[in-house]
């Protein structure tokens, strides 16, 4: 490539950061007009990643998919998380989909109920409701090889089949609860925060957060203000830096909903801040070790005999867990009737909470803010692949999928925020809409080339493997500090360790020597719908 080309592709690079990967939906088009089938595609779960893969399958011209949800909605985890003070930690002109910008958001960083309802609202713009079907919950998934497709078992024990599967689970979709011993026996109220009870009252009572990280950064502030007294088992120290929020004035929110170059201008501008942003994740990094530097000596101000600095001051790189942004947190763990332990808990009694100290915390409830089982991709869905490989027993030593979207002997099963695509430092959604462009991409390749099934070869899934290993192990994820980024064993299997421009390029280079198409068998039938054994095609 000339200089000067070189020089244009950058830039179109960088007015267009922030969007996903275009390529394919006009050859789809021009393929369905010429009457080729595409495959019946079953996506499983409405949220940011189902979503956004049937809109992009929607816009190139492709109406056989459905969407499987088991909840009676969609929005996946904003439509879980309703805890007090839920919202996003990333600007809210960031946090759309790039071919759907909201532009009317309210404040800079939106609070649940606005993006679920940005997303219930594409659901509605786009009339995707007679793709979703909701209640149905997926139990397992086999290749039938033969048939060249798979064969879905709900958990009501219906079946189904559709040659293409898409999962758009995620990573934090089922909510963690220690197994503390006691538990069972506790005569108050407990909840996880992805689960929060709104029926039960917390004023006036006594508290115990189990667990302090992103989601209970936001919840605890506002229960703080009612409750009598709220103690806070907290394990980990987090970094919490500032956050930049505010209502946006009428006057920005004309500008930004009217003006659209002005619009796509500052989401861009917060994509390339936000960007900038992963020099922190590199081990060693000077911006890092200031960070940590002026962090502890200005936090450590705070320090008191009723909130010691080992509270306050996190002893790892900054990076290693989620760097966390609120102003109203250190307000919060000032207040007289609030309480920070760090001792472990040994067990829950009728009434209380017993520290592995000895000491006992009278308590009503216990809000659980503990996370998700982050690391167990997809489960507790049995998927069983080509001659009969179990996807729990491939990924016993943590999982691992080709760009994160697929894995060898799992043909036609591609992945949405799968492993090793979550960031530290910028918006999901971004990396969400470049895998719904590849997968896309790869079913115009299916479709051109008759294929009934394409695969990721285990060459490639090696290769990339083993870069995902190096790469990883120089950033500050695999330093020492508990995070739900890696697992039991220290594999950092959830993050992706770099830039995510690169992942965008990455995605936008040609794999074919990567993936094996497969011819479709004589017989097989492309002209049918989804199905559901002895019932109508579900719509
Ligand atoms: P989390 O960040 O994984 O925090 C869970 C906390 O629970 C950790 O501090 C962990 O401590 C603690 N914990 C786990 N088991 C425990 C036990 N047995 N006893 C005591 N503490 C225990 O979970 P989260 O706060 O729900 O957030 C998860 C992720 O959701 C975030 O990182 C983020 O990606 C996403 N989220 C995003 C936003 C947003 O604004 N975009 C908001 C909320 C959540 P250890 O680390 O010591 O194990």
């Amino acid at each position: 490539m000339s200089d000067t080309a070189s020089f244009m592709s950058r830039i179109r690079e960088w007015s267009s950061a922030g969007e996903g990967t275009g390529e394919s939906p006009a050859r789809i088009r021009r393929m369905v007009a010429a009457g080729v089938q595409p495959p019946r595609i079953a996506i499983l779960g409405a949220g940011a990643g189902g979503l956004c893969m049937a809109l992009q399958l929607q816009d190139a011209g492709i109406d056989t998919f459905t969407i499987y949800e088991k909840s009676d909605g969609v929005g996946g985890t904003w439509r879980d998380n309703t805890y007090p003070g839920a919202a996003c930690d990333v600007p809210s002109h960031l946090y759309s989909f790039s071919f759907a910008p909201k532009t009317d958001w309210s404040r800079k960083f939106a609070e649940q109920p606005e993006i679920l309802d940005y997303f219930e609202s594409l659901v509605r713009d786009h009339g995707l409701e007679p793709h979703l079907r909701f209640g149905v919950e997926i139990a397992s998934a086999r290749w039938d090889e033969d048939g060249q497709e798979w064969e879905l078992t709900t958990s009501t024990g219906e079946r189904i089949t559709a040659e293409v599967v898409v999962s758009g689970l995620g990573q934090l979709n089922r909510p963690h609860v220690p197994d503390l011993p006691g538990l069972d026996d506790f005569e108050g109220t407990w909840f996880h925060s992805a689960r929060w009870d709104h029926e039960h009252d917390l004023r006036g009572e006594r508290v115990a957060v189990v667990g302090i990280g992103a989601s209970a950064i936001q919840f605890v502030p506002r229960i703080a203000k009612v409750t009598r007294q709220l103690t806070l088992f907290q394990r980990s120290v987090n970094y919490v830096a500032p956050k930049p929020d505010r209502r946006f004035r009428s006057w920005e929110r004309w500008l930004l909903d009217r003006v659209p170059p002005l619009q796509r201008a500052y989401r861009a501008s917060i994509y390339w801040r936000f960007e900038a942003r992963f020099q922190l994740m590199r081990k060693g990094s000077r911006l890092g070790a200031l960070m940590q530097d002026r962090f502890g000596k200005e936090i450590s101000k705070l320090a008191s005999e009723h909130l010691p600095a080992e509270a306050l001051v996190p002893d790892y790189s900054p990076g290693c867990r989620r760097i966390l942004i609120a102003n109203d947190w250190y307000p919060t763990l000032l207040r007289p009737d609030v309480e920070v332990v760090t001792e472990e808990i040994e067990r829950v009694t009728e009434h209380s909470v017993i520290t592995t100290g000895g000491r006992e915390v009278p308590v009503d409830t216990i809000v659980f803010g503990t996370g998700f089982h982050s690391t167990e991709f997809l489960s507790p869905l049995r998927i069983t692949g080509r001659a009969g490989r179990d996807l729990n027993e491939v990924w016993a030593q943590g999982a691992e999928a080709h760009l994160g979207v697929a894995v060898p002997g799992f043909p036609n099963l591609f992945l949405l925020y799968g492993p090793n695509t979550n960031l530290g430092h910028n918006s999901i959604l971004f990396m969400i809409e470049q895998q719904v462009g590849f997968i896309r991409s790869l079913i115009a390749e299916q479709m051109a080339e008759g294929a009934g099934a394409i695969e990721v070869t285990d060459a490639a899934m090696a290769a990339y493997e083993a870069e995902m290993l190096d790469a990883t192990s120089r950033t500050v994820w695999a330093e020492d500090c508990s995070s739900w980024y890696k697992n039991e064993a220290g594999r950092v299997t959830n993050n992706w360790p770099d830039y995510s421009i690169k992942y965008r390029r990455r995605l936008r280079r040609r794999h074919r020597g990567d993936y094996r198409f497969t011819p479709a068998r004589r017989g097989a039938e492309p002209e049918r719908p989804l199905t559901t054994s002895g019932a109508a095609p579900p719509r």
